[in-house]
C-alpha cells in the first residue's frame, strides 16, 4: 500500500488460490487511519457463503498437502519468509498506517514474522511419533503424530500479521489447510500478504484469507462441520462466543485471549531498571498488547521512591503519528471504540477514589486522531475495576501493598492468567513467584515479550492451549494408536 494514496485501495479475499472480491459493491468495510482518522482502503465484508467456499476449499486441498512429505511442506513456509523479506519496508509502512503502530515496532513485527516461518520450517524432520511396549507377545504399538484437518485461524488487530503467521506456520508444516479470518480494524497487512503468494507457488486451498466482522463471517467459520479445530486469538468475550460454536461439533479450540498482567516492584528491587521496564511494557504499541503490565504492586518502603521515577519516565513518552513521524514511543489507540472504553474507565477509577497522577484524557494534541494520554493512578484499591479489568490502553493504575506476600496475593486475586513480572533481586523471592504466580509467563527484571521458542498460554480466562516452540505445533496434531499384532 502506497502511503500517499489518496483514493482508498480495495482489497480481496484470498480463496483457493485467488483473489475474491464481495458481490455488491457496497459490500466493503472501510478501514481508518487511526491518527487521521482518513479512510485508507477498503476490504470486503464476507459472510455464509465466503466462509462456505473458503472452508471447501481448504477441505479439498488438506489430503493432498498432508501426503507431502513435511520438508517439502516447510519448502513453502520458507518460500513465505522470503517474500516477506523481500518486501519487508513495504509490509512494515502497510501495519504503522493501518494500525498506528510506530515505524519501529511495525518492522520488528514484520522481521520477526519472517523468522517465524523459518522457523516452524525447522521442526519439518523434527516432530515424532513413538513406538511403545506393548503387553502382548508379537504385538507392536504406534503412536502416529497426524494432522487435524481443517484449521480455522481467528486473528486481532493488535498484532496481525505476526498472529496470523503463528496459526498459519504451525498448521501448514504439519500438514493441515487453512482458513484465516483477519481483524476488520487492522486486515491491510495480511491481505498484502496474500498478493505476494503468487511466488509462493502454494497449491490453491491450502491457506485462505477472508475478512469481514466476528458475527457473520466469524460466526459462519466457527460454525462449519468440516473444521478440525478454531485457533482464536482475541478477548475473552470473543473466546466465550467461539467456544460456544464449537461445542455444537466438538470441535477442537485453542483460545488466546486477554490479560491483565501484574508487574510486583520489591523493596529490593533496581528502581531504574523495574521503572523503565514497566513504562517499556505499557507504552509499547499504546498499551494495547496482552502481555503487557497492567497493574503494579509496589512494596511501601519504595512505593513513593517508584511512583516518583515513574512519573519521571512517563512524562518523557514522546507521543506523534505513527507513519509519518520517526522518533517517537507510542501513537493513537487503535479506534474510537477503545479510546472510550479506555477514557471511560480512568474516568470510573477516579470516582472510585484512585488519584490521577499524570495524564487521565483524550489528547486533541494532534487535531484528529485516537489519542490518549499516557497515565497514572496511584492509591488504587485491589477490587476497582481498573484493577480487574483489560484496559488495553496506555494507563498504569499502581497500588501500595504491605509486603511481598500481599502482592502475590493481589496478583493472584484475577481472573486472567496471561503474563506476570517481578522486579527483585532477590532469589528466594524469585523462587516463590516462579511457584505461586498462576500465570503462564513470568518475567524477572524485563519487560514482559515473549520468545518463540518460548510456549505462549493463557491460564483461567486469558485461554486454553497455547502457541509458539515445541508445544505449540502439539496444539495442531492429533494421535492415533496402532496396534500391529503379528500372526506367523
Ligand atoms: P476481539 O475478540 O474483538 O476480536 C478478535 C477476532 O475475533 C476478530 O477477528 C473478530 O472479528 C473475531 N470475532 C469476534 N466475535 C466473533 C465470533 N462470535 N465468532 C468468530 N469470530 C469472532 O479482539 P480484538 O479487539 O481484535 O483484540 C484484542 C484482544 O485480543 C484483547 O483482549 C487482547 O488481550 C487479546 N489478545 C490476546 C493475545 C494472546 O496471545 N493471548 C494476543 C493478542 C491479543
Amino acid at each position: 500500500m502506497n502511503s500517499n494514496t489518496k483514493t482508498p485501495a480495495t482489497y480481496q479475499h484470498y480463496i483457493n488460490g485467488s483473489l475474491h472480491g464481495s458481490d455488491a459493491a457496497s459490500d466493503y468495510i472501510d478501514v481508518l487511519d487511526p491518527c487521521t482518522e482518513e479512510v485508507i482502503a477498503r476490504v470486503p465484508r464476507g459472510r455464509q457463503k465466503e466462509a462456505d467456499i473458503a472452508i471447501d476449499a481448504a477441505a479439498a486441498a488438506q489430503h493432498n498437502w498432508s501426503l507431502l512429505p513435511s520438508v517439502e511442506r516447510a519448502k513453502y513456509l520458507k518460500a513465505m519468509a522470503n517474500v516477506i523479506r523481500e518486501n519487508r519496508i513495504m509490509l512494515a509502512e502497510t501495519l504503522a498506517r493501518e494500525q498506528a503502530k510506530v515505524k519501529g515496532l511495525a518492522q520488528v513485527e514484520i522481521d520477526v514474522t519472517a523468522e517465524y516461518y523459518d522457523y516452524y520450517a525447522g521442526f519439518a524432520r523434527a516432530y515424532e511419533g513413538e513406538i511403545i511396549q506393548s503387553d502382548r507377545p508379537g504385538e507392536q504399538i504406534f503412536l502416529h503424530k497426524l494432522p487435524i484437518g481443517v484449521v480455522v485461524g481467528i486473528c486481532p488487530w493488535n498484532f496481525p500479521f505476526f498472529v496470523m503467521a503463528r496459526k498459519v506456520a504451525p498448521s501448514l508444516l504439519t500438514g493441515n489447510t487453512i482458513v484465516v479470518k483477519v481483524s476488520e480494524e487492522a486486515p491491510l497487512t495480511c491481505l498484502e500478504f496474500t498478493r505476494l503468494l503468487g511466488k509462493v507457488n502454494l497449491p490453491g486451498g491450502v491457506l485462505n484469507v477472508v475478512c469481514g466482522y466476528g458475527n457473520e463471517i466469524g460466526e459462519a467459520l466457527t460454525n462449519n462441520k468440516q473444521v478440525g479445530i478454531i485457533s482464536l486469538t482475541g478477548s475473552v468475550d470473543s473466546g466465550h462466543k467461539v467456544m460456544a460454536a464449537a461445542a455444537k461439533n466438538i470441535t477442537k479450540v485453542s483460545l488466546e485471549l486477554g490479560g491483565k498482567a501484574p508487574a510486583i516492584v520489591c523493596r529490593d528491587a533496581d528502581m531504574d531498571v523495574a521503572v523503565k521496564a514497566i513504562v517499556a511494557s505499557r507504552v509499547i504499541y499504546s498499551g494495547q498488547v496482552c502481555n503487557c503490565a497492567e497493574r503494579v504492586y509496589v512494596e511501601e518502603a519504595v512505593y513513593d521512591e517508584f511512583l516518583e521515577k515513574l512519573t519521571t519516565a512517563m512524562k518523557a513518552v514522546k507521543v506523534g503519528n505513527a507513519s509519518a513521524d520517526s522518533d517517537i514511543d507510542m501513537s493513537a489507540q487503535i479506534n474510537q471504540k477503545q479510546l472510550d472504553k479506555i477514557s471511560g474507565m480512568v474516568e470510573r477509577a477516579k470516582e472510585a477514589g484512585a488519584k490521577l497522577i499524570l495524564g487521565g484524557k483524550k489528547s486533541t494534541a494532534f487535531g484528529k486522531g485516537y489519542f490518549y494520554e499516557p497515565t497514572i493512578l496511584a492509591d488504587v484499591k485491589q477490587d476497582a475495576e481498573i484493577m480487574q479489568k483489560e484496559v488495553f490502553g496506555p494507563v498504569l493504575p499502581v497500588m501500595k501493598v504491605k509486603d511481598f506476600d500481599e502482592a502475590l496475593r493481589f496478583a493472584n486475586d484475577s481472573e486472567y492468567g496471561l503474563t506476570s513480572s517481578v522486579y527483585t533481586k532477590d532469589i528466594n523471592k524469585m523462587l516463590r513467584a516462579t511457584k505461586e504466580l498462576k500465570f503462564g509467563e513470568v518475567y524477572f527484571n524485563r519487560e514482559n515479550f515473549e520468545a518463540i521458542q518460548g510456549f505462549h498460554a493463557g491460564w483461567r480466562k486469558s485461554g486454553i492451549g497455547g502457541a509458539d516452540g515445541k508445544h505449540g505445533l502439539e496444539e495442531y496434531l492429533q494421535t492415533k494408536t496402532v496396534y500391529i499384532q503379528q500372526t506367523a
